[in-house]
């Protein structure tokens, strides 16, 4: 089968492997739309490096079709439309107990330890059937929508994290495909006024297309200015970091009123540091938290709110590629003229 191989950091190649087969208890999906992530693009350039391997095929947000089921899987047929939580926790750690399975101590992921969705066929490996990471896509749900069910329950996750509110004013810094999940999010949970602060004027464009109530190009623009113009000079309940630039903490943190919270959703470089005051955290009583990956749980909450077009996540993908064009879609993703790049595998 074609795959893009990831052979080392900033070394990416279509390449034919072998077509994986179905040994017992698992499944091969023929790929039918996967999706780029911001991750990807710091996997490609050596910036996130856990769970890693060379050569492997990377990619972690797909949906396909089951075209050969391993002995002892009775749940799943040929031909059944699927999607896949990528990250299987052990069940069995001190955090998959205490209900944190996003941080299990034993995860492996598809994408990360197993091979991903770059390429025409998935091996999804026993262990992920057994934890219940396959799902049945809803009727009437495309493959490219069911592939966007990963990303969006990580931002599920980071909301419950930023513990945003019915009336609350949320802030999101970073309009790229989670920045505009982020604010969906928000509005579903009834927030008062979501607020985007955005660099790229195409990106601010799609944020007013999906109707957030404020735009802000913080090249030209005070940010500071607009949100205390549309919060009583209080400044927002919530800040949220959709974009993993450090120095952009500690301005969330001049952003927030009182007893305000400050989610760092976005992953950073490995090994970044920054620079924050700690007395605004101190004297305004903020709450900082940070957001990982997803549980089963998230997994299956933003496949409904998918299917019930809470998040119209499909519009979300603004270019599209066959697996014979890998290489383009993540060039055009180093770009960010793209919303959500996806190969689609017809
Ligand atoms: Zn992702
Ligand atoms: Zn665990």
């Amino acid at each position: 089968m074609k795959a893009a191989v990831l052979r080392a950091p900033n070394d990416l190649a279509l390449t034919t492997i072998p077509t994986p087969q179905a040994g017992p208890g698992e499944l091969v999906l023929r790929m039918r739309a996967a999706a780029v992530c911001g991750t990807d693009m710091r996997i490609l350039t050596g910036k996130k490096t856990k769970g890693v391997r060379f050569p492997s095929v990377i990619g972690h947000e797909f949906a396909g079709e089951v075209v050969d089921v391993g002995t002892g899987v009775a749940a799943f047929r040929t031909g059944d439309r699927v999607c896949v939580d990528p990250v299987i926790p052990c069940r069995a750690c001190a955090y998959c107990k205490a209900s944190r399975e996003n941080v299990c101590l034993n995860r492996q992921a598809i994408g990360y330890e197993f091979d991903g969705g770059f390429a025409e066929y998935v091996r999804i490996p026993a262990i992920a059937l057994q934890a219940g990471n396959v799902f049945r896509i809803p009727q009437g749900m495309s493959f490219e929508a069911a592939a966007l069910a990963e990303p969006l329950a990580c931002c599920v996750n980071g909301q419950r994290n930023a513990q945003v509110q019915l009336g609350d004013s949320v802030l999101v810094l970073g309009a790229g495909p989670i920045g505009l999940m982020h604010a969906a999010l928000a509005r579903s949970a009834g927030a008062r006024q979501v607020i985007i602060s955005e660099p790229n004027a195409m990106r601010r464009q799609a944020a007013i297309e999906r109707g957030v109530d404020a735009v802000c190009d913080p090249l030209n623009e005070s940010l500071e200015a607009l949100v205390h113009a549309r919060t009583d000079g209080l400044g927002v309940d919530v800040a949220i970091l959709a974009i993993g630039v450090p120095a952009l903490a500690n301005e969330a943190l001049t952003l927030v009123r009182k007893g305000g919270r400050v989610n760092l959703f976005a992953g950073f470089s490995a090994g970044a540091t920054g620079t924050i005051d700690v007395n605004l955290i101190h004297y305004n009583e903020i709450l900082v938290s940070g957001a990982s990956a997803l549980t089963r749980r998230d997994y299956e909450l933003a496949l409904h709110l998918l299917a019930g077009e809470k998040v119209s996540a499909a519009s979300l993908i603004t270019h599209r590629y066959a697996v014979d064009e890998a290489l383009g879609a993540f060039e055009k993703a180093a770009t960010g003229q793209a919303l959500k790049v996806a190969l689609i595998n017809d």
